[in-house]
C-alpha cells in the first residue's frame, strides 16, 4: 500500500465510502484473498464521522445470527483488527463527488476536505439518513423502533412505568404512518393502568394536524397528541430537550426520553454524493438500486448495507459488503486483465497469520500462466529505490529470483520477504505494483 501521505497519488483498486459494518467488511474482504491464483487488491475507506463502526456502534445494537451473538462495538473491533492487519487506510473525510475518468479506467473521488483520490472501483456503503442529530443520543435518551413489536412492548412498558413514577417526560415521535404503534402504545398504557394525564402529550406527530383530526384514536385521546417535527436534539451526555418545528415556529420541549418510530419515517438516504456521468442509480425513495451481486447501474460502482434499503441489520450489511467486494474484485481483475477465474473463498480471520495463510499470489504450477520478466533493468532500479540500503549482493540475489521461471511461487515469496525483511503483504503490493507498471507480466 502507498505510504500514508501519498494516498492521493495512488490508484486504489477499490475505494469504500463509509466505515460502517458494510464498508469495513467490504474493504477487508476486498483486500483479503486466499484462493490459489488470486491477486491482492488495494483498498481505501473514507469515513466522515469521528470513528469507524457506523450505526453498529450505537445503542443496544446486538449482532445475532444462527449460533453467534456479538455485543455493540465487538464487531467493529474485530473488523478494525483486520483493517490494521491488511494495512487499509481509513481517511477521515466526507466524499462529495464521484467522477469516472474520461478513459473509464478509474474514478476520481472528491472529498469535502479538498482531496481528490483515485480508485478503479467504488463501493458505496454510506448507510441511511438520520432524521437530524439523534444518532448522538442513541442509548442515552433516544430509542428507535427497530427491533420488532415484542421488544417495543417491553421497552414501552418500562418507559411508561418510569415516566409515571418519576415525572420523566417520555415522547413517542412518529408520523401519519405511526397509527399502528399508537394503538399499540395506548393498549399498553391501558394495561398498565397508568394515568394518561401524567404523560400528556405522549405522542409528537410530524404531520398536518387537520389531516388526522378525524382519526378515531386521536378523537378519543386528543390530549395525548401534539404536532411538529423534531429539528434538533440537545443534551450534555443524555438527552435533555428537543427543538420542535411547527406552523407556529420553533419551540423547545424538555424531555429525557424520545422513542422514534423509525419504521414510519421514510429513511431513504440523503446521499450527498454527486455522481458523474449522471446515472440514475437510485430507486424512487432514494435508496441505491443494486443487483444480487451488489452492482449498480454504473460499471465499477457497487453498493452495500443500509444505503440499499431495508431490512436494516448488521448481519445483512456485513454479508452485502462481502458480496460487493467479491464483485468489485472481479471487476478490477478483469479491468487489469489478470488471469484466473477470480473466485475467492471465505475465511476465518481469528488466529489468522498472514505469513502462513496469505497466499494469493501462489500461482498453481499446473496452470499455464507463466510469469515472465518484462524489464529487468527497470525492476532493478525500482528495487534499488525502494531498498536503498540493500547491498549489491542482495540485489543480485533478488534479481535472480525475479528472472527465474515461476517467479511468483510461494517458496520464492517466502525467500524474498525474508531477504528484504518485509511482510508477505508488502511483497504482494510490490509485485502488484510491478505488474501494474507492466514491468512484470504474466502470460
Ligand atoms: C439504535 C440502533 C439500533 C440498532 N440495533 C441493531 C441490532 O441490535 N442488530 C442489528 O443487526 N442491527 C441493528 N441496527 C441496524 C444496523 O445498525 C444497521 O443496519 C447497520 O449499521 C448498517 O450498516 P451500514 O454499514 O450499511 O451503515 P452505517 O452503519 O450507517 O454506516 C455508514 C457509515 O458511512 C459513513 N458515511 C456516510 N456518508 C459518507 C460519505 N459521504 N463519506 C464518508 N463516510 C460517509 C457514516 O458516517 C457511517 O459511519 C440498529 C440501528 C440503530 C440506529
Amino acid at each position: 500500500m502507498p505510504v500514508k501521505n501519498d494516498l492521493k497519488n495512488f490508484t486504489f483498486d477499490t475505494a469504500v465510502i463509509g466505515a460502517g459494518p458494510a464498508g469495513l467488511s467490504a474493504a477487508v474482504r476486498a483486500r483479503f484473498v486466499k484462493s490459489r491464483g488470486a491477486f491482492p487488491m488495494s483498498a481505501v475507506v473514507f469515513e466522515c464521522s469521528e470513528a469507524a463502526g457506523g450505526l453498529a456502534n450505537f445503542g443496544g445494537t446486538k449482532i445475532t445470527g444462527p449460533s453467534f451473538h456479538l455485543e455493540r462495538g465487538e464487531l467493529t473491533a474485530r473488523l478494525m483488527k483486520d483493517v490494521k492487519l491488511f494495512d487499509i487506510p481509513i481517511i477521515k473525510d466526507r466524499i462529495v463527488k464521484i467522477k469516472k475518468a474520461a478513459d473509464g479506467s478509474h474514478f476520481l473521488l472528491s472529498a469535502a476536505g479538498g482531496g481528490i483520490y483515485r480508485a478503479r472501483s467504488v463501493i458505496i456503503a454510506s448507510g441511511m439518513r438520520p432524521l437530524s442529530n439523534e444518532i448522538r443520543f442513541f442509548g442515552n435518551g433516544v430509542e428507535i423502533t427497530y427491533m420488532g413489536y415484542d421488544f417495543i412492548n417491553k421497552m414501552i412498558s418500562g418507559f411508561i412505568g418510569d415516566a409515571a413514577r418519576n415525572d420523566k417526560k417520555f415522547i413517542i415521535y412518529g408520523n401519519k404512518y405511526s397509527l399502528n404503534l399508537i394503538n399499540f402504545v395506548i393498549s399498553a398504557v391501558n394495561c398498565l393502568k397508568t394515568d394518561f394525564d401524567k404523560m400528556s402529550p405522549l405522542f409528537l406527530i410530524d404531520a398536518d394536524e387537520k389531516e388526522l383530526k378525524n382519526d378515531k384514536i386521536i378523537k378519543k385521546y386528543p390530549f395525548l397528541f401534539s404536532f411538529g417535527k423534531i429539528v434538533k436534539f440537545y443534551g450534555g451526555g443524555r438527552l435533555e430537550k428537543i427543538a420542535v418545528e411547527s406552523l407556529d415556529g420553533v419551540r423547545f420541549e424538555k424531555t429525557d426520553r424520545v422513542l422514534i418510530d423509525y419504521n414510519s419515517f421514510e429513511l431513504a438516504p440523503e446521499f450527498g454524493v454527486k455522481i458523474y456521468p449522471g446515472s440514475d442509480i437510485f430507486d424512487k425513495t432514494g435508496f441505491v438500486k443494486i443487483s444480487a451481486a451488489g452492482a449498480t447501474k454504473i460499471k465499477g460502482v457497487f453498493a452495500a448495507g443500509d444505503i440499499t434499503g431495508p431490512y436494516y441489520s448488521v448481519s445483512r450489511a456485513v454479508a452485502a459488503g462481502i458480496t460487493a467486494a467479491f464483485s468489485a474484485y472481479e471487476y478490477v481483475m478483469r479491468l487489469k486483465k489478470r488471469p484466473g477465474d477470480y473466485s475467492l473463498f471465505a475465511y476465518k480471520a481469528r488466529n489468522f497469520t498472514p505469513g502462513i495463510e496469505y497466499r494469493e499470489i501462489d500461482i498453481d504450477s499446473s496452470r499455464d500462466e507463466t510469469p515472465v520478466l518484462a524489464k529487468p533493468a527497470k525492476i532493478k532500479k525500482i528495487l534499488r529505490a525502494k531498498f536503498p540500503d540493500a547491498p549489491a549482493t542482495l540485489m543480485n540475489k533478488l534479481m535472480v529470483y525475479f528472472i527465474q521461471y515461476k517467479i511468483l511461487a510461494r517458496k520464492d515469496f517466502e525467500e524474498i520477504s525474508k531477504l528484504l525483511n518485509i511482510s508477505f503483504i508488502e511483497l504482494n503490493d510490490l509485485v502488484s505494483f510491478l505488474i501494474d507498471e507492466k514491468l512484470l507480466g504474466i502470460e
